[in-house]
């Protein structure tokens, strides 16, 4: 399978390492033609703001809209997860919208409250890092919940969207990966 990261900025290189090792080949996605050259996207962890401004500049916000409207499948980790929300609290953003959840932007507080532990997942637990990590605040009816932690959802999917508060391409994690890959 042929995974693209949007790789703008962020942890791309991290996600990619997390792609090969098992298995798949890791495509970085800097243009829309290169969302025709994939069979899933990844919306890395970066800074939101950031991100928002540079997908407009390279034409790829209406590309990647346009693509999940083909059904393309995609994930977004923790400011990935802001990019593809309906709406955000905490900041001057523009998302996207795939998702119906509310997000609040760097939701357990500044940099010194990152931390890494391991959350419930399809019947196990996998190893992962919040880091700067945004809340999901509210879930549309549209959204399921696959993963809670401290009373809220973490991680979430529509048929083709997923999206995680937290990283786990940083821990080496590959379970939520596989399920990005295999099940969505
Ligand atoms: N706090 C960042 C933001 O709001 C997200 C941090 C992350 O992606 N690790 O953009």
């Amino acid at each position: 399978m042929t995974i693209g990261v949007l790789g703008l900025q962020g942890s791309v290189a991290e996600h990619g390492r997390a792609i090969e090792s098992d298995g798949d080949i890791f495509r970085r996605v800097l243009s829309p033609e290169d969302l025709d050259k994939i069979d899933g996207l990844i919306i890395p962890g970066g800074e939101s703001t950031t991100l928002t401004k540079l997908i407009k500049i390279k034409m790829l916000d209406e590309a990647i809209l346009r693509k999940a409207r083909e059904g393309l499948k995609i994930w977004g980790t923790c400011a990935g997860l802001i990019l593809l929300s309906k709406e955000v609290k905490g900041g001057e953003i523009e998302p996207l919208g795939l998702l119906d959840i509310t997000a609040g932007r760097n939701g357990y507080g500044t940099q010194m409250q990152s931390f890494s532990t391991t959350v419930p997942f399809r019947g196990g637990f996998e190893a992962v890092s919040f880091i700067r990590a945004p809340k999901i605040l509210s879930c549309g009816e549209s959204v399921t919940i696959l993963s809670e932690y401290a009373g809220l959802p973490v991680a979430v999917c529509t048929e083709s969207i997923m999206a995680t508060t937290f990283h786990p391409e940083v821990t080496g994690s590959l379970g939520v990966y596989r399920y990005f890959k295999n099940t969505l």
